[in-house]
């Protein structure tokens, strides 16, 4: 049973398709990269999978839930993904301890010694132990997105979702951020990451998609398509990342 199936999902804006009628299954231990032109609908992807955005026909399912169903289903989706921006999105009043025992007292409703002490868990495994009662704005970026990470983990999500997690860091920081989605890959975890990073799709991904126009066009082995992409476009697309 697929971790995450999408059948036929199509998804508008107005009169804009977005999503054309994706077909997509993604097993448990999966490490998908998802590349594509800017606007050909990979954050979009990502939002539908976490229930943010409702899909306007076929079906998606996550863990045996469909984003068709009801609130409470809804709700038990995003719980199953924990999702990780471009823009930290970091509670900018809260410290780092305190964003990341969020959501295991707010979501999970946790106690607040244990949310503390599981949140301080994960701030150790994103290498971050000592910066807990930090506040976002006193953070490097790369620390500010390995927060970002560790809060997202807290909740216990069986995929984790990034969308372009390193694009808005100064490049000597990125690799602190690849190195800890390296070693969650290396754990089990399943992801979809949306990056230009194609040393990490071709050293953690077990399999590169890309996306044109709401459509998938190219989805297969990250080291072989990197190395030989015999889809025209997607070889002009990797000339322009590199
Ligand atoms: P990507 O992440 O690949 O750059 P997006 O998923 O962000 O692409 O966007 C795909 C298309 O959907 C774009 O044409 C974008 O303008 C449009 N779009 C995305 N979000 C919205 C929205 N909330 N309202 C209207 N159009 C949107
Ligand atoms: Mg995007």
């Amino acid at each position: 049973m697929s971790l995450v199936k999408l059948s036929k999902v199509t998804k508008t804006f107005g009169t804009v398709v977005v999503l054309q009628e994706v077909d997509l299954s993604i097993e448990a231990g999966e490490v998908v990269v998802l590349v594509g032109p800017s606007g050909s609908g990979k954050s979009t992807l990502l939002r539908c999978i976490n229930a943010l955005e409702p899909i306007n026909g076929g079906d998606l399912i996550v863990d045996n839930i469909s984003v068709r169903a009801g609130r409470s289903q809804i709700r038990a989706i995003r719980q199953e993904a924990g999702m990780v921006f471009q823009q930290f999105n970091l509670f900018p009043q809260m410290t780092a301890l305190q964003n990341v025992a969020f959501g295991p007292r707010h979501v999970r409703g946790a106690g607040k010694a244990e949310a503390l002490a599981q949140a301080q868990a994960l701030l150790a495994k994103v290498g971050l132990a000592e910066r807990g009662h930090h506040y976002p704005s006193e953070l490097s970026g790369g620390q500010q997105q390995r927060v970002a990470i560790a809060r997202a983990l807290a909740v216990k999500p069986k995929l984790m979702l990034f969308d372009e997690p390193t694009s808005a860091l100064d490049p000597e920081l990125r690799h602190e951020v690849l190195q800890v989605m390296k070693s969650l890959a290396e754990e089990g975890m399943t992801m979809i990451v949306v990056t230009h990073e194609m040393a990490f799709a071709r050293e953690v991904g077990t399999r590169l998609i890309f996306m044109e126009d709401g459509k998938i066009s190219v989805d297969g082995d990250p080291a072989s398509l990197l190395s030989n992409p015999d889809n025209q476009r997607l070889r002009e697309f990797l000339q322009h990342v590199h």
